[in-house]
């Protein structure tokens, strides 16, 4: 059965050219970085060169780059790293209610070790409330982090506003850029952003490999002790092969932006009006303007979205129910909770994530499928 794949903001099949990049790392050019001889010095070389792609996508300077084993731990770095280094001048974090948990668990952990952190509500697009982040400012407050895209329904946050109000109050700007890099331009500059996390896999690179980018200056601890590789920020012996597949998917995904985001905009707006005609009183959850180019967030009334999800397998197309992280789980997803979706909508939410590999064909597919399916399984 042919596999129809719509679930790239879970993760994204390995790019063709970034496994040819990987390869000789995995095989005869085994060398540690931190060798001297040869081979040690053509791996490090490989890794300088990824770092300068990585920088240069999002206009940073390579040495502002590290690179870590995944999104989750990028965002750990950059706020356990920041609330550690800078406990002396305050105590105060701000971030929202619709983070992914690789940010709200670091925060309940920083809670517990006598940290304060404010949760700032979204409104039913899931934009957070800018009158709010500022009256949320204290003198104590020394960190806001707020991602740039959602998992689950696809909203950009106004980052620009949120760094520019950040820096007028001397605070330390940290964006969850998982979602965003490799959907969206990111200048970190213009945008204001002191720390930034990505990972791979979310860009056709594979899983295990991801990096923070934190503005030359910005002072935040290592979360890990061992050995001094990335500039004694991040312990651990190279991934070698990982980190030339994060330089080369970054490079290679931002070379042919423009047409890979006119791709998935035609995608997305094409499912969302063919599914709103044919399908009635859906919802889409999310910005209608300020969404990620792939994500399609729809509910669909009286619908259990697990029976959906099983049913579309049986058809080989891969979909999810909310965020992957949350699968299996039974309790409503809080980023739907956060936007005051009414929560009979909320068992009913099905998230589409399209990607480069995908054609209209398959999206004719999966309308046509989803029309039959919800049709046999919706509650009367
Ligand atoms: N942040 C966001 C917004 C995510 O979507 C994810 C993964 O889905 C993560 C963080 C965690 O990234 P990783 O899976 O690389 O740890």
């Amino acid at each position: 059965m042919k596999v129809r794949y719509f679930d790239h903001a879970a993760t994204t099949p390995i790019g063709e050219n970034v496994l040819k990049a990987m390869l000789p790392y995995l095989t005869y050019e085994y060398g540690n970085a931190s060798a001297l001889y040869t081979i040690g010095r053509q791996s490090k070389k490989a890794i300088n060169e990824a770092r300068k792609k990585v920088a240069n996508a999002i206009c940073a300077k390579p040495h502002e780059i590290y690179f870590t084993s995944c999104g989750s731990e990028s965002d750990n770095l950059a706020i356990k790293g920041v609330a550690y280094a800078n406990q002396s001048k305050g105590k105060h974090i701000i971030t929202s209610k619709i983070e992914h948990h690789a940010v709200l668990n670091t925060c309940k952990t920083l809670e517990k070790q006598g940290f304060e952190v404010t949760y700032l509500d979204v409104d039913e697009n899931g934009i957070i409330k800018i009158d709010q982040l500022i009256n949320s400012i204290k003198p104590t407050t020394i960190l806001i982090s707020i991602m740039f895209a959602n998992n689950e329904i696809g909203t950009i946050e106004p980052i620009e506003i949120i760094g520019d109000i950040a820096h007028k109050n001397k605070i330390l700007f940290h964006t969850d850029s998982v979602q965003a890099v490799g959907n969206v331009k990111i200048d970190v500059n213009s945008l204001n952003i002191d720390l930034l996390s990505m990972s791979g896999h979310k860009f056709y690179a594979p899983k295990g490999i991801g990096a923070l980018y934190a503005r030359e200056g910005v002072e935040f601890e290592k979360i890990q002790d061992g050995g001094h590789q990335e500039s004694d920020k991040r312990a651990g012996t190279e991934n070698v092969a990982e980190i030339v597949g994060l330089g080369e998917a970054i490079e290679e995904i931002y070379k042919d932006y423009d047409n890979y985001n006119q791709k998935l905009l035609e995608l997305r707006d094409y499912y969302i009006s063919e599914i709103q005609k044919r399908i009635p009183n859906t919802k889409l959850n999310g910005d209608k303007k300020l969404r990620l180019p792939g994500n399609a967030n729809i509910s669909f009334p009286k619908v259990n979205a697990q029976e959906l999800l099983l049913a579309l397998d049986e058809k080989g197309i891969c979909a999810s129910a909310g965020s992957a992280c949350s699968t299996g789980s039974t309790s409503p997803s809080h980023v739907l909770t956060a936007i005051g979706l009414d929560p009979e909508l909320t068992e009913g939410t099905l998230r589409v994530t399209f990607g480069r590999d995908n054609t209209k064909e398959d999206v004719d597919f999966l309308i046509d499928s989803l029309e039959e399916i919800i049709s046999k399984i919706q509650k009367k």
